[in-house]
């Protein structure tokens, strides 16, 4: 899950990370308001939205005055911005914080992310703060400096010296760096995320440390013991189709191309993808039910899967160890008999009860395509798929 800035930049300030002043606005009116509470002379108005590349894209505006600032405003709120980060559908821009603008002198860049491989924690900084990290390691790699947190004693302040003299921080300011690095490491480990990015994190006129952007992502499925943290959900930077399933207990991947999925378990749900694209074609989502499903889920399933416009064939495929194929095929066919699809169906059932779900399937008249291994599934799904789109001049044909 990510958060916005804000919210970020609160987190951190409360792990004794220094940010500047800032106040968050709903309404133009109140982004004057927050400024002229701030004091100041000089504000940055800045788009809350779950993305990065702000800046380039007009959601970082430097003002002078009041009216500056409900100007810039009232070109934000309602409008979509659209960055390298957010798609070309954009991200829409319902809050804008309002920050005081401070005096730049140095741009670094921190990040903290999970390194999978490793099983580590890992540092990446720059001295080069202010452009994408993607950037920095294809223009200076040689200005990147990284470090690995060893989880049995966590962050160690040498490490945390060491990223600063290899930024060149001036001596008087290490300390300051190292309340910084760790305050941000703590967040990132007392509160299970698994990103975060302060870019940049500046080095002010009056040299003070602080964190101009940040960004944090955490893990979902550690969301349940955080609940402070699954409160600053918002909805409204996500993909509805995520949303929706989320909201139902499902977890939902939105894709490209022109195929659904309703598999059990993201190991299966990926061995499905890249069988498909094996098969000639394109995953247009995948839509996990999990373990236990009952044909109430695989029915809500089903009517998830064909809200996406871009689908033009469903293949369903179970490994059924926890779940029964009997309930899924009951499922499907509950859910074709509700609202019947104009898309052609693949079904393959594995596991637990096998016989029994081919049996509903086959007792119940519908139009399924059935198949037994995974391969003859993508196979026919993307046979089905293509002979179907020919026939419809509308679709379209990959
Ligand atoms: P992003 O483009 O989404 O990453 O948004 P950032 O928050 O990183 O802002 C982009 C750039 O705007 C920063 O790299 C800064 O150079 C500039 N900027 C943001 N806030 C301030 C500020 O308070 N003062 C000044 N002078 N520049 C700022
Ligand atoms: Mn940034």
């Amino acid at each position: 899950m990510d958060i916005h800035e804000y919210q970020a930049k609160e987190i951190l300030s409360n792990f004794g990370v220094g940010i500047p002043q800032g106040a968050l606005a709903y309404s133009p009116e109140q982004a004057a308001y927050r400024a002229r509470e701030m004091g100041g002379d000089r504000w940055v108005v800045k788009a809350q939205v779950h993305a990065g590349g702000r800046g380039k894209a007009g959601g970082v505006k430097l003002c002078s005055s009041d009216s500056e600032i409900q100007t810039v405003t009232e070109g934000m709120l309602g409008q979509k911005i659209v960055t390298h980060q957010t798609g070309p559908e954009g991200k829409g821009i319902y809050r804008v914080y309002v920050e005081a603008a401070v005096p730049i002198t140095r741009e670094i860049y921190v990040g903290f992310v999970l390194d999978r491989a490793r099983q580590r924690v890992m540092i990446v900084a720059s001295s080069e703060g202010g452009m994408e990290i993607e950037d920095i390691s294809a223009q200076q790699p040689e200005s990147i400096v990284r470090a690995t947190v060893e989880p049995a004693v966590g962050l160690q302040e040498f490490q945390c010296r060491e990223i600063a003299f290899a930024l060149g921080i001036k001596p008087g300011m290490v300390q300051q760096m190292v309340r910084t690095l760790l305050g941000c490491y703590r967040a990132f480990r007392d509160l299970d995320a698994t990103m975060v990015e302060v870019n940049p994190l500046v080095i002010t006129g009056d040299d003070r440390i602080l964190a101009l952007d940040a960004k944090m992502t955490f893990d979902n499925n550690a969301l349940f013991r955080h609940p402070q943290v699954s409160e600053l959900r918002d909805k409204s930077q996500e993909d509805p189709r995520e949303s929706r399933a989320a909201d139902r207990g499902l977890s939902y991947v939105g894709l490209n191309g022109n195929i659904g999925c309703i598999v059990n378990g993201a190991g299966l749900a990926m061995a499905t993808m890249d069988t498909i694209k094996l098969a000639g074609g394109e995953p247009a989502n995948f839509l996990d039910i999990g373990g236990g499903a009952t044909p109430e889920r695989v029915a809500k399933a089903f009517r998830l899967v064909m809200s996406d416009k871009n689908v033009q064939a469903i293949l369903v495929n179970i490994f059924a160890g926890i779940n029964r194929c009997d309930w899924v095929a009951e499922g499907v066919v509950r859910a074709l008999r509700e609202e019947p699809v104009d898309v052609p169906v693949v079904v393959r059932l594995a596991g637990t009860n096998v016989k029994e779900g081919q049996k509903i399937l086959a007792q119940s008249g519908l139009p399924l395509i059935r198949a037994t291994t995974l391969m003859e599934a993508a196979e026919r799904a993307v046979m089905a798929w293509r002979s179907d789109t020919n026939r419809n001049p509308n679709l379209k044909v990959v």
